[in-house]
């Protein structure tokens, strides 16, 4: 017998119809003998659905109220699925965030998860029942209801398992496993049978939204043994099939694991390029301007600084598409005057395409290969960053699926048809 932790994405908790299939899927694990903590996201489009019509009312809602809305999709599908496990038979009860209570930090709408009472879900767990917790929420130190970020549930699922010591964490989604990449841009991409947990933690900071960078982070900090497998497997598929399936997060570089140089590729719609043209080349720059972004709480990812003519030069840096018009605005209105400075010029049409690897450790020349790939499709590189195991460019976001399927294929990461 063993604590097990499901998470069922909003696509596999879509229908009252689907519903039932986690419930007759849960109840088959439970019946094997497991103890079972149940981490449903709220039914597919409805957070987008919550969020539009905070819009609808306002342009810059507060974020303390999104989190007070965009928290009520996940409480309605835990209650749905304990109402559906207790129609399978077994006994179940769902709680919110803040019953468990799961306690964050007060950073509306991608707070961070400080600790987890475990006391009343194990009672409930020695009682015999299924626990079913709210994915994606939590509540502050003021008794605040927060959320945890867009496709948080993974983390709310990962940090359960690892309160409870979980023997396992599976994450059930609409694909079965993580691809080389995202296999609904690339129809070749193929599964992985296990992933290290390094090159996880690359693909999910780098955009490959099957996990949440934060789940893999405390994965990692914790040693959740952590799986992504199907929501579509026929229920009734044998247990022992099921958890085998889908793909292992590894924390071992075993010989098993495909030991190719490139393993997967990730990329990212949601950042956008800021220039500040004509700067004086002097000491301090890069501080007077990313010091103010910074201050702001926005993140600045790529950065990079042209080399400078008659004492002049351009500054580059990419921010999260959703701070853009906030970092143009503070650009303008509190750096520029300062800075001698031409102009701000800011860019919401670009995407960052990634490869990662761990073979890429050992090996020169890949970079150079990425590079000749996207020149031969005749894509232009606007920015370039690389660290151990990824490279990165920034280009233009209407190249992005043709720069993903063409470096795909470049690296022999294309599925060999039988
Ligand atoms: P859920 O609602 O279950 O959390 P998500 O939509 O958040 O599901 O994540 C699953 C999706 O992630 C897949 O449908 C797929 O399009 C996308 N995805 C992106 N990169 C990858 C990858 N490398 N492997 C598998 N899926 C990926
Ligand atoms: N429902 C939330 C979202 O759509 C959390 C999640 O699905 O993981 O982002
Ligand atoms: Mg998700």
């Amino acid at each position: 017998m063993a604590l097990i932790v499901h998470k069922y994405g909003g696509t596999s908790m879509g229908s009252t119809e689907r519903i039932r299939n986690v419930a007759k899927r849960v109840a088959k694990w439970v019946r094997a003998g497991h103890q079972l903590v149940v981490v449903p996201s709220a039914m597919s489009g409805e957070t987008n659905r919550l969020l539009g019509l905070a819009k609808e009312l306002s342009e810059s809602p507060s974020a303390r109220e999104l989190d007070m809305i965009a928290a009520t999709g996940e409480q309605v599908s835990s209650g749905l699925l304990a109402i559906a496990l207790q129609a399978e038979g077994l006994e179940s009860v769902s709680y919110a965030g803040w019953q468990v209570p799961i306690k964050t930090n007060s950073a509306f709408t991608k707070a961070r998860i400080e600790s987890i009472d475990d006391a009343r879900v194990r009672a409930d767990l020695d009682a015999g029942k299924v626990v079913v917790i709210t994915g994606f929420q939590g509540v502050d130190p003021n008794g605040n209801v927060t959320t945890l970020g867009r496709g948080g549930s993974d983390t709310s699922a990962v940090a359960v398992a690892a309160a409870l010591k979980a023997a396992e964490c599976l994450i059930y989604t609409d694909v079965d496993g993580v691809y080389t990449t995202d296999p609904r841009v690339v129809p070749e991409a193929r599964r992985m049978h296990s992933i290290s947990f390094e090159e996880m933690l690359e693909m999910a900071s780098l955009g490959s939204k099957v996990l949440q960078i934060r789940s893999v982070e405390f994965a990692g900090k914790y040693r959740v043994p952590l799986r992504v497998l199907s929501s579509f497997t026929p229920w009734d598929i044998p247990l022992d099939v099921e958890a085998k399936s889908g793909t292992l997060i590894s924390f071992e570089e075993d010989e098993k694991m495909e030991q190719a140089v490139v393993s997967g590729i990730a990329f990212t719609r949601d950042e956008a390029k800021i220039t500040v043209v004509g700067v004086p080349d002097t000491p301090g720059i890069a501080y007077q301007i990313l010091g103010k972004v910074a201050d702001a709480n926005i993140d600045v990812d790529v950065i990079i600084q042209n080399v400078s003519h008659d004492g002049k030069t351009d500054f580059s840096f990419t921010v999260p598409r959703g701070d853009h018009a906030r970092t143009m605005e503070l650009l303008q209105s509190q750096v520029l005057p300062g800075l001698g400075a031409r102009e701000v010029v800011g860019d919401t049409k670009i995407c960052k395409v990634s490869i990662v690897g761990i073979g890429m450790r050992s090996h020169v020349g890949i970079a150079s290969t990425m590079f000749k790939t996207l020149s031969d499709e005749g894509i232009n590189i606007q920015m370039i960053t690389t660290s151990e195991i990824k490279t990165s460019v920034v280009i233009d976001e209407k190249y992005l699926e043709l720069a993903v399927r063409a470096l795909h294929k470049a690296f022999g990461l294309d599925e060999v048809k039988a």
